[in-house]
């Protein structure tokens, strides 16, 4: 295991912000992992672990510890029962090329996420989900170090605590824990779910009932690639904020106001907003800019780095639109992208 010194890195995230680490390391091992976390502990610096960096915004000043980047990688297809395959994936494996491999194997459950940058690791971190699918309907179970006692165990699904865009992992039960693999039980005799607007109205539109699984990875990647700037191309760690989630009472008297307010339902007596239909339709805010830092032009609930932004920035952009909404609709919006320092 190597450790490096004041490494940069903007170019290890999405948005291409951020200062250095002092120390920064990678992990291809659980091995590696542990004899970095000692390293860590004898230098009495704190650890932040980094997958894809396409969740985070990382200050102007870097991050005065050690960055240890995770790269533990290996696939591997396990058959059970029957008509379930449980797929077992090393954290530092690409999680669009996890989908992909599914898909190809003709295994359903995570054609619905597919396309999202970053790695496996971070998947069950963030809870992640899009197009009506959340990861946490197919993790079987979550391989973790844990820092302080120097030990590797497993948490199964219901450990993991799953919420939206939370779990375990980001309180304070779980801050110590680092995801070394992940499994998840994909069905081979699955169906698509293409129940969420955008898929079901792409399908209607090519008169398509039946999809198959390849053709619904297809439909998500081409609704994204329309809709999200291309993180290869433009900074970005996509949807700056979490959509809210709001009590049906709440959502009645803002109806009041904003009649065509978009929606989705979410658990009994509660309604999951559109974030970005807000800030698009009620706050006008697609095109706000601080500096370089700005609204994204096709999609309000992106913020986007235009080149050369800071971190400062983007933190000054989140604020204003954070006060408009609330001024606008009484909601505290939250951010989903983690600030680092
Ligand atoms: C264009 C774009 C579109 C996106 N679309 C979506 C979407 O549709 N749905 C969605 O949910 N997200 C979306 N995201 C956000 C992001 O891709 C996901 O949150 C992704 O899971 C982050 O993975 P990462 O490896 O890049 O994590 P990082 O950004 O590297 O890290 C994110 C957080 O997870 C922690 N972490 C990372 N790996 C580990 C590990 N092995 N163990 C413990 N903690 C870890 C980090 O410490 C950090 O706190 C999008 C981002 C972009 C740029």
């Amino acid at each position: 295991m190597k450790i490096e010194e004041h490494i940069s890195l903007k170019p290890l995230t999405t948005f291409g912000i951020g200062g250095k680490a002092r120390y920064f390391s990678r992990a291809g091992s659980v091995a590696e992992l542990e004899e970095a976390v000692v390293f860590a502990k004898k230098e009495k610096v704190p650890i932040f672990i980094l997958g894809g960096g396409s969740n985070v915004l990382i200050s102007d000043e870097g991050f005065a510890g050690l960055v240890i980047k995770m790269d533990i990688l290996g696939i591997e297809f396990v058959p059970k029962k029957s008509g379930v395959v449980e797929v077992v994936a090393g954290a530092g494996e690409e999680w669009d090329y996890l989908v992909g491999l599914a898909v190809e194997k003709g295994l359903h459950g995570i054609e619905n996420l597919s396309h999202i940058p970053g790695s496996v690791g971070a998947a069950p971190v963030q809870n992640i989900g899009a197009y009506g699918v959340e990861v946490k309907g197919t993790i079987s179970f979550v391989e973790v170090f844990d820092i302080e006692s120097g030990e590797t165990r497993v948490l199964k699904n219901k450990g993991c605590q799953f919420s939206y865009r939370d779990s375990i992992f980001k309180g304070e039960k779980g801050k110590q824990l680092i995801v070394t693999k992940v499994g998840f039980e994909l069905k081979s005799n699955g169906k698509v779910n293409i129940s969420y607007r955008d898929l079901e109205a792409y399908f209607s539109k090519k008169k398509v009932d039946a999809p198959t699984l390849a053709e619904v990875r297809q439909a998500v990647v081409e609704i994204r690639c329309a809709k999200l700037p291309d993180w290869r191309v433009i900074g970005t760690a996509g949807s700056f904020f979490k959509n809210p989630i709001v009590t049906k009472r709440s959502f009645v008297a803002l109806r009041k106001l904003y009649p065509e307010l978009l929606s989705y339902p979410w658990s009994k007596g509660a309604v999951k907003l559109s974030l970005a239909w807000i800030l698009d339709n009620v706050c006008n805010a697609k095109g706000f800019h601080v500096g370089k830092a700005t609204v994204y032009k096709n999609q309000a609930l992106v913020l986007v780095n235009e080149g050369g932004a800071s971190a400062e920035e983007v933190k000054e952009l989140a604020s204003k639109l954070q006060a408009l909404v609330k001024e606008k609709t009484g909601i505290m919006i939250e951010p989903e992208v983690q600030w680092v320092e």
